[in-house]
């Protein structure tokens, strides 16, 4: 039997309480508007209920959508516009090849592994508009999901339908969103000759914005959506795209620790190559072990650097920034 949303919001409640996420919330929420997502650990999901966990795969706008109005009234804050809920450890058997993406995929969430291929600049989209009737002055929100402006249908003030009033939009009032478009590319180890690598469009919004950059490895999860192409004479014509949940940079360095280490060799290889030289392993592990970083520790973040392209060895052993 389907779900109502009522029963779907208590058993998101139920999880919440559960696995402590009530807590996470309230701090999210004194925290807020600089922490605006709620992580959500996928191993958690699995092991709370399999009628969760099959809503969030087979219809996870849905779920989102309510648990962000669960989290919300959780938060109990009128300046909160909106928390974010997130996916982290997502299971492996969400991960599809690009070329292997279906239109029954479509509402479903997925997760593509690949590089980013493009980014284009940061633009702004609007999600609640605010209106005021010109009739009685009432001022009515509405959600907005779609590229056209859609105004209210009455003023449930003064009952009056569009046409008989105008509604004025309040733009101070409504609000808006930061979004980017990137595109992933996929590279796959046994390309044929003249195969093209698969690529997909990502929608990235809010605070998953600016996390990663072009070169960068990247898995992203998200809903997997449909956009008619321009003209409306090709309706038939779809554009898949991801609007992304979480992303997940395989090459970054995770840990608090491990993060201000990177920088500091970072650093040291910054200064040796400033005074004209190439630094070698040693003389870096040197450096960072009169800090107190481990020679396994630089070890790891060496090869980090490497694969992330950040430098590079003109020969064995001497390394040099590139950035
Ligand atoms: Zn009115």
């Amino acid at each position: 039997m389907p779900m109502n949303d009522e029963s779907i919001k208590s058993l998101v409640r139920d999880f919440f309480i559960k696995y402590e996420y009530n807590l996470m919330i309230v701090n999210i929420a004194n925290k807020y508007p600089d922490e605006r997502s709620l992580y959500i650990d996928f191993t958690h999901i699995r092991k709370f209920s399999d009628e969760l966990e099959k809503l969030v795969q087979k219809d996870p706008e849905r779920i989102i959508t309510l648990a962000e109005i669960v989290a919300k009234e959780i938060a109990n804050n009128e300046n909160i516009s909106k928390i974010n809920i997130r996916f982290k450890n997502i299971p492996d058997e969400f991960v599809k090849k690009i070329k292997e993406i279906r239109s029954k995929n479509i509402g479903e969430l997925i997760s593509v592994n690949g590089i980013v291929n493009k980014v284009t600049e940061v633009g702004t989209r609007l999600v609640m508009a605010s209106f005021m009737c010109t009739n009685c002055g009432a001022v009515i929100k509405k959600d907005q999901d779609s590229d056209i402006l859609e105004y209210p249908a009455y003023c449930p003030q003064c009952k009056k339908k569009k046409g008989e009033t105008k509604f004025k939009m309040l733009e101070k009032e409504s609000v808006y969103i930061d979004t980017q478009k990137i595109e992933i590319e996929e590279k796959s180890e046994n390309i044929e000759y003249d195969e093209q690598p698969s690529k997909i469009i990502v929608y990235l919004e809010d605070d998953l914005i600016g996390l990663t950059k072009q070169g960068k490895r990247v898995k992203v999860t998200g809903i997997l959506k449909a956009k008619q192409r321009g003209i409306k004479t090709q309706k038939t014509l779809v554009d898949r795209y991801i609007y992304a949940i979480s992303i997940e940079l395989p090459d970054k360095i995770e840990s608090q620790n491990e993060r201000s280490s990177y920088e500091i060799i970072l650093d040291i290889i910054k200064q040796i190559n400033n005074n004209g030289r190439y630094p070698d392993i040693n003389e870096i592990i040197k450096d960072a072990e009169a800090i107190g970083i481990d020679e396994k520790t630089v070890r790891r973040i060496i090869e980090t650097l490497k694969k992330d392209n950040y430098i590079y060895m003109p020969f064995s052993g001497k390394y040099k920034l590139i950035e």
